[in-house]
């Protein structure tokens, strides 16, 4: 029982201490530029004004402020513009139409971007398998590509 016990913890460390590492990615300046390079921060801005207009003329009383606004419109650009949604990915060889195939062992270079899984789009026609790597979110285990 002791034994169990001790296991558990262990697990639980390793998992802490690999989600710390994996968040203090978040603090590296050159990542963070990068990211708000891709971000159209004045068109988000401009609509998340004309939305807080539209909510106080709608309702006088809204308490809702322009940062909150701006976050709403961060994030239905980060899913609606940002990414794009597909079931599967045409062939990045002749464009053509794929279908899942088994999975793919990640390569070094996904797996140093935390890619534990590989999905094979393999193509019907000229027969090529496009890598699509599976990124880990920590807290998940949700991907995102
Ligand atoms: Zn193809």
């Amino acid at each position: 029982m002791r034994f169990v016990c001790q296991e558990s913890s262990m697990g639980l460390f390793v998992t802490l201490q690999s989600n710390f590492q994996h968040v203090l990615q978040y603090e590296n300046l050159e990542l963070q530029l990068k990211a708000r390079s891709t971000i159209p921060h004045q068109e988000l801005s401009a609509a998340a004004q004309h939305k807080l207009k539209e909510l106080e003329e709608a309702d006088p009383e809204c308490k809702l402020g322009i940062e909150e606004c701006l976050v709403l419109e961060l994030l239905r650009w980060f899913k609606q513009d940002f990414f794009s949604w597909v079931d599967c990915l045409p062939c990045s060889r002749c464009g053509g139409p794929t279908k899942h195939d088994q999975g793919l062992s990640p390569t070094a270079e996904e797996l140093r971007w935390e890619a534990q899984r590989v999905e094979n789009h393999y193509c019907q026609s000229c027969r090529l398998p496009t890598r699509f790597p599976r990124l880990v979110v920590v807290g998940g285990g949700t991907s995102w590509t």
